[in-house]
Parts: C-alpha cells; sequence; structure tokens
C-alpha cells in the first residue's frame, strides 16, 4: 500500500498517464494530476478518482512545454500535499514524417515534453526527496528508448534521452533511498497511438489495417496491445519497498519486441 504517499504524475488526463494515477490512489497514495484536455472532463476524472479511492486528488494546470510552470507544478504540489514522493514523467506527444518533412516546431516540441519536461520536474522534485530520504522518480519512456522506427526522429531521440536521465539521476540520488527507473512500453492503445495511424498512413502509404497489423503489431511479437493497466501494474510495483534496489533501470513492457 501506499497510504501517507503523494505521487505527482504528469499528462494524466488521459491514456497511461490516467491509468497510472488511479492505480496509485488505488494504493492509497494522493495524486496530482496533469495534462491538457476539456477542464469540465478533467474535473470529472478527478472527482472520480476522489471518490473511488478515498484519497486526496489535486490538478496542477502545467504546460510540459514550459520550465517555470513545471517547477511551480513541484512546488504547489509540496506546498499542498506536504510532501512529493513519486514523481511520473509521462506526458508526451507523438509526430510522424520522413526527417527531411519533419517540422522544426514539431522536433522543438516533442523535445520539450517528452525529454526536458522530466528534467525540469525531477531537478525540482529530488531536493524533497533527498531530504525525506525516499523518493520514487518513473520515466515513462518506450521501446523507442531501446531502439528506432523510421520517421520518428524526435521521439526516438526524446526517449533514448530520457534512458540517459534516468541512469544519470539514479546514480546521483542511489544513496538516499530514491530509485529513478524508465518503464518502456511497446505500444499500448491510446490516444496517442490512434492519433499516429494516419499519420503513418501518409508517411507509408498504407491503409489503417496495414498500419494496425504491419507496422504497429508488426513489431510487436505477441501480436497484441498491452494494456494500461498492465504499465500501471509494473509502476505500482516500482514504487514499493519490494523494489529499492531496482534503479537506472530500462524496464521494457513490450511483448517481446526489443527481444528481437
Ligand atoms: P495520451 O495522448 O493518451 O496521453 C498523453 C498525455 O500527455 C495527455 O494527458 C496529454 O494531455 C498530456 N500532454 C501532452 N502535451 C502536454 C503538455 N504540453 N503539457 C501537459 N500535458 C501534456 O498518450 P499515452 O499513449 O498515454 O502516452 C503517455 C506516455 O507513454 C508518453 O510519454 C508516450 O510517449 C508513452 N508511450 C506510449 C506508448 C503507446 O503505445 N501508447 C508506448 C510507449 C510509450
Amino acid at each position: 500500500m501506499l497510504t501517507g504517499k503523494v505521487a505527482l504524475v504528469t499528462g494524466s488526463t488521459s491514456g497511461i498517464g490516467l491509468a497510472l494515477a488511479r492505480a496509485y490512489a488505488a494504493q492509497g497514495a494522493d495524486v496530482a494530476i496533469n495534462g491538457l484536455g476539456d477542464p469540465a472532463d478533467i474535473e470529472r476524472e478527478r472527482q472520480a478518482i476522489e471518490r473511488d479511492f478515498k484519497v486526496r486528488a489535486h490538478y496542477a494546470a502545467a504546460d510540459m512545454t514550459k520550465p517555470a510552470e513545471i517547477a511551480s507544478m513541484v512546488a504547489e504540489v509540496e506546498t499542498s500535499f506536504g510532501r512529493l514522493d513519486i514523481l511520473v514523467n509521462n506526458a508526451g506527444v507523438q509526430f510522424v514524417s520522413p526527417i527531411e518533412d519533419f517540422p522544426i516546431e514539431k522536433w522543438d516540441q516533442i523535445l520539450a515534453i517528452n525529454l526536458s519536461a522530466a528534467f525540469h520536474a525531477i531537478r525540482a522534485a529530488v531536493p524533497g526527496m533527498k531530504a525525506r530520504k525516499w523518493g520514487r522518480i518513473l520515466n515513462t519512456a518506450s521501446a523507442h528508448a531501446l531502439v528506432a522506427s523510421p520517421f520518428k526522429s524526435a521521439y526516438v531521440a526524446a526517449k533514448h534521452g530520457i534512458a540517459g536521465l534516468t541512469k544519470t539521476v539514479a546514480l546521483e540520488t542511489a544513496t538516499f533511498g530514491v530509485t529513478v527507473n524508465a518503464i518502456c512500453p511497446g505500444y499500448v492503445w491510446t490516444p496517442l497511438v490512434e492519433k499516429q495511424i494516419p499519420e503513418t498512413m501518409a508517411a507509408r502509404n498504407l491503409t489503417r489495417e496495414q498500419v494496425i497489423n504491419d507496422v504497429l503489431l508488426h513489431a510487436q511479437p505477441t501480436k497484441a496491445f498491452v494494456t494500461v493497466e498492465e504499465v500501471a501494474a509494473l509502476a505500482v510495483f516500482l514504487a514499493s519497498d519490494s523494489a529499492k534496489s531496482i534503479t537506472g533501470a530500462l524496464l521494457p513492457i513490450d511483448g517481446g519486441w526489443t527481444a528481437q
């Protein structure tokens, strides 16, 4: 159980992040959610967490492209809950295009949200974790932190970058009861994956069925999408005391993709 702990999950208004926030709340942690979306939908999700799990849930509206807002979000969580024990850097976006046409603003946006945002949040959260001698930092990386695919230059670069950040901060915090790990999912059925289907159809001149079967599930030996519940279960384990010796690890949950 995580009763008494406080978790902040970035990019948790949807997909994997929302499942992670709900899973931590189910273990008794108070949670702060973050991400974009319709304010009424976000407030409904926030209230549902409080109602379903009898914990406190807070919404932090920081834009993950804005370093100052990220630092303020960490401070806001520490002030309103008194601590921050579990930080999950999960917010992420994708864009699929050949390198020669890759829009420069998409490169900048993906690097900002998928990589630099984690640096800013970790930088702000580590002092409190070190002082309390307990912390869990999880970065939602990707199989693309370990291997590449064509047409995803910014995403693969950012995810390989977060692998390096994970290992570095793990070394810096190892004697403080703080672990830092990256979860590396294969394809998980979320809005992020749905959105890249038309882009991949255009980039590779394929039908929707061909993209799902020949591109996405082609990479995954199990021929099945990973579920958000499976990713959440791993995130809960990594936050537990049983996982205190797992640090600096890049953990695939990818149906065998990166074993090939
Ligand atoms: P998703 O689109 O469902 O969720 C992304 C979240 O990030 C949303 O809450 C969104 O509001 C938030 N976000 C985006 N831009 C933001 C910004 N500027 N500021 C604040 N929040 C912002 O996608 P998902 O599939 O759940 O992805 C979550 C993470 O998992 C990402 O880091 C993604 O790269 C990673 N991942 C996903 C898959 C997959 O197959 N779905 C596989 C491997 C890794």
